[in-house]
Order: structure tokens, then sequence, then C-alpha cells
């Protein structure tokens, strides 16, 4: 009863049976309500009412543009606590995370506000009198949004809001697991254009539904920008089918991050950064730290401390105070990561942990105890995305062997050092050390700040979304040159006269 409270001052009035995405929530199985469905089929559709709101809005001036998502961040200020409990409902993290992620929200908000009077161009030198050169960035046109689950509303965030000040319309296909939390971002958006009064209708088009809607807007020849969030499987599909087509991806994929513990580490916050890491969201975040890698002189006195720290993490229903780690997403979650921790014993691992936890409180729920798992070397496992908590831990020599073990897989998001030695931090960060998107010095590889651009290489897929001049990949570059003289010399010196 409670969540209905919840969903109806989202303005969410679902109904209890019919057609469409039925949602339960990962915490006890209860079902949800049930969202409707966008067939594939109307897609094209669609991407005609998104380029029809580009055609209105890319002449709408980019600090006029920046006012929208100023009314939005107001919005989702207001939406706050709703809004996070409902990431919390449906996606299973603990309420802080739910709350954290729609604070990502608002400050991408701000961000892309400040943006929109900075969508910087340049002056370039011509190598012809009378000549001026230029470089100017213009909307590029319909973006498509495909989301994860562990992320609900955040990512559509990123995108949406640095989208929209450069121009470009947005449509969302959000996770099939998670389509509550995208109606309630609709909502919030409806009442920004409300109050912003003369923005073009589609401006954000939500289209819930399966794996065959995102390949419809993978498909649209109407859509210049897929910017995709999801597993590695999903992105080489998606990265092929634009490539197809000339369009401009943005991948955003799986992780295999891992911390490397020098002898001069902190141990007191090297064990904090690897607990919120490791089981933070119950090991489901593109950034969680799956791989530990100790010199073997602190490995002794580190094993036991976080052990210990495991021991005590609060498991349970995410939506009261005190717990840190909820639930697995789903069933097919849970038997993933019992297959994993099956290969890592037959491989030579020696298990902490691992187990299913509270089945009688909640059947129909998957929590589990986090495991850690000291592994004999990096077997085909470890290299292996699995979206659980599950920490790998490997022992190293020298920094060049750790090196080396962190950058051996086919990943390449996040990374991190704990250290106190200035020439172990700079080597780490070098052209020669980590060839992560993301390199940390005292810092958990999860938890990024918006400022920066978010993303990696390798599997990963190489996009970069949020801060810096990620803002780049939602626009388009004109090199203008213009003759104010009164002759026509031609570059290079060619002589053509005629
Ligand atoms: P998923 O790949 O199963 O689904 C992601 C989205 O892609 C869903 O909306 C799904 O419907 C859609 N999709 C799937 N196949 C598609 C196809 N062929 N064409 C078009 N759309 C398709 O991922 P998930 O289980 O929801 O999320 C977990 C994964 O996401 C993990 O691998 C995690 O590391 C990754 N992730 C990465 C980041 C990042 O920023 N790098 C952030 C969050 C999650």
């Amino acid at each position: 009863m409670q969540h209905r409270d919840l969903l109806s001052r989202l303005g969410l009035e679902l109904p209890a049976d019919g057609a469409g995405l039925s949602v339960r929530s990962p915490i006890d199985g209860a079902a949800l309500g049930v969202a409707p469905v966008t067939p594939a089929a109307e897609i094209p559709e669609v991407a005609a009412r998104a380029q029809r709101a580009f055609e209105a809005w890319r002449s709408v001036p980019a600090p006029r543009r920046g006012e929208l998502v100023r009314l939005l961040g107001e919005e989702l200020r207001d939406a706050k606590e709703d809004l996070g409990r409902l990431v919390t409902l449906e996606m299973g993290k603990i309420v802080q995370e739910g709350l954290g992620e729609v604070q990502e929200m608002i400050d991408i908000c701000d961000f892309a506000v400040g943006l929109s009077r900075q969508l910087y161009g340049l002056t370039i030198a011509s190598e012809r009198p009378g000549h001026a050169m230029r470089e100017t960035w213009h909307p590029m046109g319909p973006c498509a949004v495909i989301s994860a689950f562990n992320f609900p509303v955040a990512v559509w965030a990123w995108n949406a809001a640095l989208a929209l000040v450069c121009g470009d319309p947005v449509i969302w296909k959000p996770s099939e697991k998670t389509p509550l939390t995208a109606l309630a971002c609709q909502r919030i958006f409806e009442r920004a254009v409300a109050r912003f009064g003369d923005a073009p209708a589609d401006l954000l088009q939500v289209v819930n539904g399966g794996r065959d809607v995102g390949e419809a807007l993978v498909a649209s020849p109407l859509v210049p920008i897929v910017s995709a969030t999801g597993s590695t499987r999903m992105g080489r599909e998606v990265a092929l089918k634009v490539a197809e087509r000339f369009a401009r991806p943005i991948l955003e994929l799986g992780g295999n991050n891992a911390m490397i513990v020098a002898p001069s580490a902190d141990l007191d916050m090297a064990v904090r950064a690897i607990v919120f890491s490791a089981v933070g969201t119950c090991g489901q975040r593109c950034t969680t730290l799956r791989r530990l890698i100790v010199h073997k002189d602190v490995r002794d006195t580190l094993l036991p401390r976080l052990k210990a720290a495991y021991a005590s993490v609060p498991i349970g229903n995410p939506l009261e105070s005190g717990v840190l780690v909820g639930p697995l997403n789903d069933k097919g979650a849970y038997e993933g990561m019992q297959r994993a921790l099956e290969q890592a014993k037959a491989d030579g691992g020696v298990m902490t942990g691992g187990g299913r936890a509270l089945a009688e409180r909640y059947p129909d729920a998957w929590y589990v105890q986090p495991a850690i798992v000291e592994m004999p070397g990096q077997t085909d496992i470890v290299r292996h995305e699995t979206f659980a908590p599950i920490l790998y831990v490997l022992t190293y020599e020298t920094l060049e062997e750790a090196i080396a073990l962190q950058n051996a897989v086919p990943q390449g998001l996040s990374s991190c050092i704990f250290t106190t030695d200035i020439r172990e931090a700079e080597s780490f960060l070098s052209a020669s050390g980590s060839d992560c998107g993301i390199a940390n010095v005292n810092i958990g590889p999860s938890g990024a700040e918006i400022g920066g651009a978010f993303g990696g290489e390798k599997e990963t897929g190489g996009g970069r979304e949020s801060g810096s001049d990620a803002w780049k990949g939602y626009m388009r570059r004109q090199t203008a040159t213009v003759n104010y003289s009164r002759s026509l010399p031609l570059a290079q010196g060619i002589k053509f006269e005629i």
C-alpha cells in the first residue's frame, strides 16, 4: 500500500495487471504495477516526432535551452526524496544511494546550465590573407538514450541534460527492469516544460519495452546519436548497427575494476574504500571494485581486517536505515554469481561468504553474503565481469607486475591505487600506468563526480559522458572559412588561373 502512495505522489497511476511490463520490487518480489510499452513498430513515428522537435529546438538560443534544464534541476530537487525512494523500491539499492543518484541528476543539470553559455568553438589562423577561419558546434539531432537497470535515472540525466542544452531532443529506452523510475522522470520533466512555457512538444519521449524497442531505435535513420549503457554484449550489437549507418555511438559498457594496495598504503582508508566500492549497491555498479591486487607484505594485515569488516556489513531491506547492502536484482543475477563462484573454486579460489542470505524472510528476493575469493592467479573468471559482489584477491611483488595484472582484462573502466609513495602514484597515472578511463589515487574506483568525463576504454566501449568536454559528443562540428578580401587565393598556394 505504501508504495501506491509513493507512486501516486510521483504522478504514476498504474494498473495492477494487464499488458505491458510487469514490475516487481527486488526487495521482496512484491508487484509494483504494470508499465505501458511502446511497440517497436511505433519507433519510426517516435523518431519523426523527435525530428520535428529538433527542427524547432535547434534554433532556440542555447542559454534559453539551459533555462529548461535549470527548471528540470529545480523539479528534481523538489522530487528528490520520492524519486530516490522509488529508485530503491524498483532497483534495490539503499535509500542513501537512491538519493545520491538523484543528487547526481541535479548536479548534472547545474553543470549543463553553465555549459549552455559555454558551447565554445575556436577561431583559427588562416594561411590566406583576408580570410577568417572558425570552428562552430551545432545541434546534431535526436539522441537515443538506452539505459541499464543499475543506474535507472542518473544515466538518463547525464545524457539528457547535455543533449538538451546542445539542442538535441531525447528518446529514452530505459531498462525493462526499471520502467517506473523512467515514467516518474518523464512526469518531472513535463513539469519543467510546463513552467518553461514555449518548448516544442516531444523534447523527451520515454519508450518502455524490451530489447526489440532498443534495436528499433538503434536502426532508426532519424537518430544520429545513440548513447547506450549496459553490458558489453549489448554494446557489441549496438556498435555494429550504429556503424553500419554512420551514426555516432556513445557506449558505456561493462567494467572489471581493480585496486592496487601498495606497501605504503593507509590501510584504514583502504579498508573503508574497498568495502564501499566492492559491496555497495550489492556489487551492481559498473565501477564496482572486483579485483584487489595486494602487495605480498600487506596482504596478511589487510585480509583479516577486510574479512572482519565484511562480516559486520548490515545486509537487508534497502528501505531500512542502517542497511548497507540490499538485494541482487533478480534470480538470474544470483545464479550468475553462484556459477562464477563455482568456477573460481574450480580454479583454486578460496572463498569467504558468497551464499544466499535472508531467504526465509524474503523467499522471492535474492540477498547474498558478499564474497571474497583469494585466487592463485588471474584466471578467465576473474577477467570476466560478474554483476554481483564478488571480490577476487590477487597478490603482487613489484608495481610493474601489479599494473600489468590490472591492465590484463578486456574491460577498461575504472581503477585505483592506494599508496603514499608519490613515485608509485605518478607511475600508476602515467602513460605506462593504468589503461582505464578513470584512474584514482587513495579513492576507490566507484562514485565518480559529474565534473569529469565518465567512461572507459577497450570493451567498456570508449564513450564519455557527463563533465569536461563530453558535450561535444552531442553536437556536430563545423569548420567555416570566410573570405573578406577581393581576391580568391587557394590554400596550399595552388595556382588555378582561368
Ligand atoms: P543490458 O545490456 O542487459 O541492458 C541494457 C539496456 O540495453 C537495456 O535497456 C536493454 O533493453 C538494452 N538492450 C539490450 N540488448 C540490446 C540490443 N541488442 N539493442 C538495443 N538495446 C539493447 O545491461 P543491464 O543488465 O541492464 O546492466 C548491467 C550492465 O551495464 C553491466 O555490464 C554494467 O557494467 C553496465 N553498466 C555500465 C555503465 C557504464 O557507464 N560503463 C553504467 C551502468 C551499467
